[in-house]
């Protein structure tokens, strides 16, 4: 039934890249059999999943929305995928995204856009906007993406669904292909708030392929989420309902916060006055972090090799120039140079200092409230093309999400109503480091 939604509306909405039918329609007579059998079922036995391409499944193309890895089919899967796998997912495919997850709209995806469900004049947001909008299009129940700096809870809230941003180190980074390696973080999108909790706990855990994993203990996160909001105190910063939010947007999690006050939460008003230095600080550390994790694309171990060049150096800079995109290079640039001699402790070292000082105002934060709510965006869904010629206001669009993402803490972005044009507004709600059941508690008094 997946498949011939996805076979329906795919040629329109261009969000899977490629499908693994075989391997999906094994695993389902796999569940088919162990049901005919009286077994016991896996949380998501028969769950049909899709997984962003910028993580990897064996035998199936990856190419993180990058023609240099045109025609590249990792041995691997990744530890994300693979737990979905035994926990009874049925895998169906390769979702698009932006190039190496790198965008905030779809639109950096070397395979052409994804369009928004809701208004397919409108972008799905990005990098994760494919994963966002399989959910939304029902050509997926739920789907992995990833976010560095908001790239599954911006595409969440443009699409009107949930997105997970997990504690860095939460899920295993096993099998992505990394960005920014201090910040990426694998998380699920879902329809509702207990699915994606759900899914979080099949695929967070230790895993020995990823030493940065957490070896905390994953508690049930669906249960978490059904233990309601009486008594929480919630955080609402001023410095996320400052100039630039657009008034319909603001209008929405106004509404959504007298929700939560119905629901027995105290609202506080909070300051987070390093909030404004986030976007350089995230920008630095992104590029400089993505311009060492690249230089592995080199033409001999994957993907694109050129043709035309015929010495080794030349070979190497062909490659890159034929198999990058323009957003890829800018960032390669931008971070060769920040990290450059004479440059480092300006620019890279400076931006490290600020991520101390953000990371510590979230935790004063937290032991006053237990979540802090925010906008997840300071605008819905805008039109695909709006914002391409002008990448410095695309960057500013992040100004909600790279704090989180800076800071290593956790959230949710949950469906909070519409603009009168029928367009989601998403609630941002963080809460401290591996407090995800605390997030997901919040977020469902918001659904
Ligand atoms: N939009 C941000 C960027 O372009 C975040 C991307 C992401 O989270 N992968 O870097």
């Amino acid at each position: 039934t997946y498949y011939d939604r996805i076979a329906a509306v795919n040629p329109q909405l261009n969000v899977y890249l490629s499908l693994s039918k075989e391997r999906a329609m094994e695993q389902a007579a796999r569940v088919d059999a162990m049901a005919a059998k009286g077994d016991p079922l896996p949380a998501l036995a028969g769950v049909p999943v899709g997984i962003k391409d910028v993580l990897t499944m064996r035998g199936v193309p990856a190419t993180a929305g990058s023609k240099i890895l045109e025609g590249y089919e990792p041995p691997y899967d990744c530890t994300a995928v693979a737990r979905l796998e035994q926990a009874g997912a049925v895998l169906l495919g390769k979702i698009n995204c932006d190039e190496f997850a790198m965008g905030s709209s779809n639109e950096n995806s070397a395979y052409g856009p994804v369009r928004n469900p809701v208004d397919p004049e409108r972008v799905p947001g990005g990098s994760s906007g494919g994963s966002a909008a399989a959910v939304a299009a029902n050509m997926a129940v739920a789907t992995l993406g990833t976010d560095t700096g908001g790239s599954i809870r911006q595409p969440a809230s443009f699409c009107g669904v949930v997105g997970v941003l997990p504690t860095w180190g939460r899920v295993s980074r096993y099998g992505l292909i990394a960005f920014a390696s201090s910040l990426d973080r694998i998380g699920p999108f879902a329809g509702n708030v207990r699915d994606a909790a759900t899914l979080l706990g099949v695929i967070a855990g230790q895993d020995e392929m990823d030493a940065t994993s957490s070896p905390q203990p994953v508690p049930d996160y669906a249960a978490e989420s059904d233990k309601g909001t009486e008594g929480l105190r919630i955080g609402v910063p001023a410095e996320y309902f400052a100039e630039g939010l657009d008034p319909e947007v603001r209008a929405q999690i106004e509404k959504g916060i007298d929700a939560l006050r119905a629901a027995g939460c105290t609202i506080k008003p909070i300051s987070l006055p390093h909030t404004k230095y986030a976007i350089p600080t995230y920008y630095l550390v992104a590029t400089a972090e993505a311009s060492a994790n690249l230089a592995r694309f080199d033409g001999v171990r994957y993907g694109h090799r050129s043709k035309t060049a015929e010495t080794l150096s030349a070979m190497y800079r062909s490659s890159r120039d034929e198999g990058f995109g323009a957003e890829v290079k800018r960032r390669i640039l931008l971070g060769t140079y920040a990290l450059s001699a004479g440059y480092y402790d300006a620019y890279y070292g400076k931006a490290q200092q600020v991520r101390r000082l953000l990371a510590e105002e979230f935790l004063r934060a937290f032991a006053e409230v237990d979540a802090i709510v925010t906008p997840t965006s300071p605008m819905p869904a805008f039109k695909l093309g709006e914002k391409t010629g002008d990448p410095l206001s695309m960057y500013l669009a992040d100004i909600y999400t790279v704090t989180a993402s800076l800071a290593g803490i956790c959230g949710v972005s949950v469906p909070c109503g519409a603009t009168a044009a029928g367009l989601p507004v998403g609630m941002q709600v963080l809460s401290s480091h591996l407090q995800e059941g605390m997030a997901f508690r919040v977020a469902r008094a918001v659904e």
